[in-house]
């Protein structure tokens, strides 16, 4: 049977620009990232499912309305469409920050109700994100994954738990380059003690330093 081959892409800072106040609040406000429109035509091309996954808080702490965010998320859409791309799904966590849900990566229930609702299986999906969140929560699903970094503190060549990329152009070609070969699942135990402590924010971004430059998955 030919399984579904998919793409979990996080929004803010891999397809648009995060801005300076927090949130993306109108559609001027939305700049696509370098790379972002046609690593998704990329992707589109070599027959990979595309889906989107967000935090949105500012929608739970009443900043952002939810009728305002499906407006951006349609316009997001139809753009990529547009550039030759398709995004399948979107899902958002737009529960407050002080809301402690377990959708909010490091959970995992967000992406765990995409692998479900799309009947993916996790060995056949990346996740592409900025944040070393959103990778321990792919990492306990057993989904690959790909930092885009934002910083050269990142640049660490000893990190082995994911593949680094600069946008999500270079992580779309990583992705449909590499997608043959087979990788364990980081299972959550071999992850350094600390990594998911309260306030482990820095120590998961310890562990993302270390990364591998010479492209290889472990
Ligand atoms: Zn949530």
């Amino acid at each position: 049977m030919n399984r579904q081959r998919a793409v979990v892409v996080t929004r803010d800072g891999v397809i648009n620009r995060r801005v300076a106040h927090g949130f993306v609040a109108q559609w001027q406000e939305f700049e696509f990232m370098p790379g972002a429109l046609e690593g998704l035509r990329l992707l589109a091309e070599q027959g990979y499912e595309v889906f989107v996954i967000s935090r949105q808080e500012c929608v739970g702490e009443g900043l952002l309305g939810w009728s305002d965010l499906e407006r951006l998320t349609h316009r997001m859409q139809l753009e990529v469409a547009l550039a030759g791309g398709y995004i399948a799904d979107v899902y958002y966590c737009t529960h407050s920050r002080w809301n402690s849900c377990a959708c909010r990566p490091p959970g995992t229930a967000l992406l765990k109700q995409l692998l479900k609702e799309h009947q993916l299986y996790p060995d056949d999906v990346f996740l592409v994100s900025d944040d070393s969140d959103d990778l321990v929560a792919a990492w306990r699903l057993g989904v690959r994954t790909v930092l885009v970094e934002r910083g050269a503190f990142l640049c660490d060549p000893r990190n082995r738990h994911s593949e680094v990329a600069s946008n999500l152009a270079e992580a779309a070609r990583r992705i449909v380059d590499r997608d043959l070969v087979s990788v364990d699942s980081i299972v959550l135990e071999e992850l350094p003690p600390g990594m998911l402590s309260p306030g482990g924010k820095s120590s998961a971004l310890g562990v993302l330093a270390h990364q591998n430059n010479a492209g290889e998955w472990r």
